[in-house]
């Protein structure tokens, strides 16, 4: 194809792309569609950095189509809104997650779990229904469907409160979904980078005796002093494990490295469930054996649907939850990029986009 059919588009923007694997980004003019009727248009004000665009920009999950302009932990404000539009009016505060489209009509949409729809569209990257590729946060603006546009709660941080729509919701619905949110249960956390911390602060919050499991004991003045968790183990340390035998009701692992899962299963008390949101290269290797004893359980969760992700950040602004951020300008994203392959943040950074994106 010679044209692209975003050079259809009236509307134009501005935001920082990667066009290559080298996943260096830099600034880019595409387009955005005119506001649709059920659309929201909304000015982006900050948008969080998730270890998602660092593997898209990289195409290490080898989907990428360049250009990409990542971001889908973004918050904003509305410029402007479809006739047909009645959850928003301009002015007002939003959120758009990792999902800006779904077909509305199967199972999963039906009972709120768009995260699972077969035609589920990504916030970017991804083919929209107008054949056309999405672009994310790391922008001037975006236009969604106010399906998939979220209310900004009143007192909740624009900047901290951002990776709750990835890293929020990713470690809120798995703590729901497996009954981890009652008061007295027992959760591991495993890793602290973006998920992890967040998991730990919604796992307190819903009154959980929270244990965190790192191979840094560096990370244990941090998980009990500022994340306020109850107990830290050093995976690394066989006697700290041993002490841990089944004791936790659940576990929620955010490690994307390869790492040994019976340790953790040892953890779990009878009934326990071991949650994986990390993705290692290399298949999991199980002993049947070990969950046969104790009726234990291996999951996967991956994000949440859009009536979960605004029940999740109504939550965290009445309990005073957001991310542990570092707010950067938008010409620092390549650094902060190198950074995070290191975890070198304390969780998340966040780009003060309507304050240093300038259009060329
Ligand atoms: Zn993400
Ligand atoms: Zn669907």
């Amino acid at each position: 194809m010679t044209t692209s059919p975003e050079s259809e588009h009236p509307i134009k923007a501005y935001g920082y792309a990667a066009r290559d694997t080298s996943g260096s980004l830099s600034p880019l003019t595409f387009s955005r569609r005119d506001t649709g009727e059920k659309d929201v248009r909304f000015k982006v004000l900050f948008c969080g950095i998730c270890h998602t665009d660092l593997h898209f920009v990289k195409d290490e999950f080898g989907i990428t189509k360049y250009p990409i302009t990542p971001g889908h932990e973004i918050v904003g404000v509305v410029t402007e809104v479809g006739c047909k539009v009645e959850k928003f009016k301009v002015g007002d505060k939003v959120g758009v997650g990792c999902l800006v489209g779904s077909c509305r009509s199967c199972q999963s949409c039906a009972t709120d779990h768009e995260q699972h729809c077969p035609k589920t569209v990504g916030t970017y990257g991804t083919p929209d229904f107008d054949g056309t590729q999405t672009h994310g946060g790391f922008s001037d603006h975006m236009v969604t469907d106010e399906h998939f546009v979220l209310r900004w709660p009143e007192n909740l941080p624009l900047d901290s409160g951002a990776p709750l729509l990835c890293a929020g919701i990713t470690t809120y619905s798995p703590l729901r979904y497996f009954g981890l949110d009652k008061p007295g249960t027992k959760v591991g956390v495993v890793g602290l980078g973006g998920l992890g911390h967040a998991a730990v602060k919604f796992a307190k919050a819903f009154g959980a005796e929270v244990t965190v499991f790192s191979t840094s004991p560096a990370k244990e003045q941090e998980a009990l002093e500022g994340l306020k968790a109850d107990h830290f183990i050093n995976s690394k340390d066989e006697h700290q494990m041993q002490a841990a035998y089944g004791t936790l009701n659940g576990i929620i692992d955010t490690v994307s490295a390869n790492h040994p899962t019976a340790p953790l299963l040892s953890a779990l008390a009878p009934f326990g469930k071991l949650v994986l949101l990390g993705a290692p290269p290399k298949p999991l290797e199980v002993a049947t054996i070990s969950l046969i004893i104790g009726n234990k359980t291996v999951a996967g969760s991956g994000a949440g649907g859009i009536k979960e992700t605004q029940e999740m950040l109504d939550f965290a602004a009445e309990h005073g939850i957001t991310a542990d951020v570092e707010v950067i300008p938008i010409d620092y994203v390549n650094t902060a990029m190198e950074r995070l392959i290191k975890s070198d943040v304390k969780y998340r950074f966040v780009i003060d986009v309507a304050n240093s994106l300038k259009a060329e």
